[in-house]
């Protein structure tokens, strides 16, 4: 019960990548970057393993982008054909490739680096992808003309490279969605739907991960116009609650989300945020089950994972370490009273 988990990323080593910062470049080339990649995702796991984290993840080491990673390896994309675009109506610019044609995987992305981090444990293990709405709309779009056919193209190409991370011994796989939260009637229509074709047919537990961002400023300003009370996730939960994905986070660490709103998630495993992923300081243990226990009165305990709100790319390694240890301890506080 309580079973903790992440949301997916956690800092590459400073050794390793540019730290603290969302597009990092690596520090090192050739073999030498491949041999970097897979001992930081060691390093982590055993890090996950020694705080008490029950559900592991890779936290994405061998990504620079929890999108473009995944997209530099497409066809149908010509990464030298440069896009400005607003991402998450216009919250903030990046410059983004095109799609300048029909998609397709010619090959496996992250299946490789999959089985070298299933080989390092025998924890529950996730992998996360990007979800297909987010791909559309951090990517700019010269060939499909719809949203939604876009994004259902992609979600086609992220089901074949999921049913190969679920051969490989993916125990659960989780679709990133921040956009989620900026488009709701794009959810309603047609967004469900593409998590959906992502996720058919996989002989595992599937998850969506939904937030308001990473804790970089752009989104800590945005956050700050949103008011007192966070109903987002009102507008999409009832049709996620009924979807046939199996696992949905919220953010709940010092956020103004109104606990309230997991009570429509009735047939759900909720995966509650009860860390932050500012860089400010660690949460104590002691605040970390108040969080749970906030959750707790509208989801039992059965249905909860304590979670990341988000993931922990940009913020310093040791203060990550330190939200894994208050993470898993805040758990343990709350399942030993039960
Ligand atoms: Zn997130």
């Amino acid at each position: 019960m309580l079973e903790t988990t992440i949301a997916g990323s956690l800092p590459r080593p400073a050794w390793l990548a540019e730290p603290e910062a969302l597009k990092g470049a690596w520090k090192l080339s050739g073999a030498d970057l491949e041999d970097g990649k897979r001992r930081a995702a060691a390093e982590w796991i055993k890090h996950q393993e020694d705080a008490g984290i029950d559900i592991l993840t890779d936290g994405e080491q061998f990504r620079t982008h929890f999108v473009h990673s995944f997209l530099e390896h497409i066809d149908g994309i010509d990464q030298n054909v440069k896009t400005v675009m607003g991402i998450r109506d216009n919250r903030y610019d990046l410059e983004v490739p095109t799609v300048t044609g029909p998609v397709s995987r010619p090959k496996p992305v992250h299946v490789d680096e999959f089985k070298y981090v299933r080989g390092l444990t025998n924890h529950t293990l996730k992998f996360t992808l990007p979800g297909p709405m987010t791909i559309c709309d951090t990517i700019a779009d010269a060939h499909y003309g719809r949203r939604a056919d876009m994004a259902m193209a992609f979600a086609e190409l992220l089901n074949q490279e999921a049913r190969e991370l679920v051969a490989a011994g993916a125990d659960i796989i989780q679709f990133d969605e921040p956009a989620f939260n900026v488009f709701f009637d794009d959810v309603n229509e047609w967004g469900i739907d593409t998590l959906h074709r992502a996720s058919e047919g996989l002989d595992c537990t599937t998850a969506v991960h939904i937030c308001y961002g990473y804790g970089i400023e752009e989104n800590i300003r945005w956050k700050e116009t949103l008011g007192d009370e966070w109903r987002q996730y009102e507008k999409i939960f009832p049709a996620l609650n009924a979807s046939r994905i199996d696992q949905i986070s919220l953010e709940c660490a010092s956020s103004h989300v109104p606990h309230s709103v997991m009570g429509i998630l009735k047939d759900k495993i909720v995966m509650v945020g009860a860390v932050a992923v500012t860089p400010d300081r660690v949460e104590t243990p002691e605040e970390v089950a108040a969080t749970i226990r906030s959750a707790m009165e509208f989801v039992d305990p059965e249905r909860i994972l304590p979670c990341t709100n988000c993931g922990m790319t940009p913020i310093p390694y040791d203060i990550a370490l330190g939200k894994l240890k208050s993470l898993a301890a805040g758990a343990t506080l709350v399942r030993d009273s039960l």
